[in-house]
């Protein structure tokens, strides 16, 4: 590979791969750390297996997970991505580009389509997915870096709505963390289910919850949703400041809560306690506590892709980066405080 940012503190890619094959920018991790440690280097360019696409992408966007992955917290996730180093130095998960070519058993996309999806890899030039795995067609009226910015938060929040809390129409539902990558979804979502919405978030992103279609916005730096009178039906939790017992207090009978997001800056144990202890309680109140992780589908994405098309589910950006902007991305979202999605234009 050839490195065109380095970064001293971590190991250069051990073989040379310069050679005729032609080359990509890709965004790798050499090692575990801040995004700092990040390097933008030239890889060889992927080529699609019989059943895979090749897609060049025209933006990505950035999620907790691509902060999670570079610096390898919890530590349990390195049982997968590798102990010392990571394994698989390719960053970014959520694309959105233009079919280039497709292998010779691909019948679901061309040359020429746009697509977005979730792919390992996705802070690149080129991506390869298989056909049938996290990959969509692109509304045409939805731009790219719109849609990167579904996949992860979008299908989570679908996930947390609908097959979690099974929503109903009417029912009340309270999003905690309304004005994040999850939340702005999640707000469009649930409104599209028929759901009476209410968006927890800061003073400065109330006006803009609102847009989104909430019926009612708590600014949580006046007033905490759990000392409020009113009780939901649904509460989905992107933000985990809550104890499951405070939470309890905000919910009809019979009502759940979707666990989706940890405290930021908290102890790991506090959060893994926090699902333990909702867990438990489930066990002996009529209320649902879950935790779950959301998997990218194809089959979500393409729902996705219809309510975005229809205009009833729109990408809130709040800023885009360029490829050697990644590091900077990744900790412009990890200060907690971004409105909507931050997206990477590519190249
Ligand atoms: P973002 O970084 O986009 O969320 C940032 C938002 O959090 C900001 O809009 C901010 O709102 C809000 N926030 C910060 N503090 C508070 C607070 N005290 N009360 C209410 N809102 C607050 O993250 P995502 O939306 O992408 O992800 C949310 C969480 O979900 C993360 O912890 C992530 O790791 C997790 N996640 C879990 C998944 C799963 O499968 N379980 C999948 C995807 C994400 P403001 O600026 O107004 O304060």
């Amino acid at each position: 590979a050839i490195m065109l940012s380095y970064n001293a503190e971590c190991p250069t890619p051990a073989s040379s791969t310069q050679g005729p094959q032609p080359l990509m920018k890709a965004v790798m991790q050499r090692c575990y750390g801040s995004p700092e440690m990040l390097t933008l280097e030239e890889i060889p360019k992927p080529t699609p297996a019989d059943n895979e696409v090749l897609v060049r992408v025209q933006a990505a966007a950035v999620n907790p997970l691509d902060w999670h992955g570079a610096a390898g917290v919890p530590y349990v996730m390195r049982l997968g991505s590798g102990l010392g180093t990571p394994k698989d130095p390719r960053t970014g998960v959520d694309f959105a580009g233009t079919v280039e070519s497709v292998g010779k058993q691909v019948t679901r996309f061309k040359p020429g389509d746009e697509v977005f999806g979730g792919r390992g890899g996705a802070f690149a030039e080129y991506v390869v997915v298989p056909e049938d795995r996290a990959i969509a067609a692109k509304p045409s009226n939805v731009t790219f870096e719109q849609a990167a910015a579904i996949p992860i938060a979008a299908v989570t929040a679908l996930q947390a709505l609908r097959d979690q809390a099974h929503v109903q129409a009417g029912q009340r539902v309270l999003i905690n963390g309304a004005s994040g990558g999850v939340g702005t979804f999640a707000v469009q979502i649930a409104k599209s289910f028929g759901a009476e919405v209410t968006g927890v978030c800061s003073t400065r992103n109330v006006e803009l919850v609102r847009t989104l279609g909430a019926d009612h916005v708590i600014d949580y730096k006046k007033e905490g949703f759990t000392t409020a009178n009113q009780r939901y039906d649904v509460i989905i939790d992107n933000v985990g400041n809550h104890s499951p017992l405070k939470l309890r207090q905000a919910l009809t009978p019979n009502g759940a809560v979707v666990i989706v997001g940890a405290p930021k800056d908290g102890p790991w144990i506090g959060t893994f306690m926090g699902i333990i202890k909702g867990t438990v309680l489930s066990w002996f109140v009529p209320e649902k506590f879950v935790f779950f992780v959301a998997r990218l589908t194809q089959d979500d994405l393409t729902f996705l892709a219809r309510l975005a098309g229809e205009g009833k589910m729109t990408a809130v950006i709040d800023r885009n980066f360029t490829l050697g902007e990644v590091p900077a991305a990744i900790e412009y979202l990890a200060g907690w405080h971004a409105r909507g999605k931050v997206v990477v234009r590519v190249p």
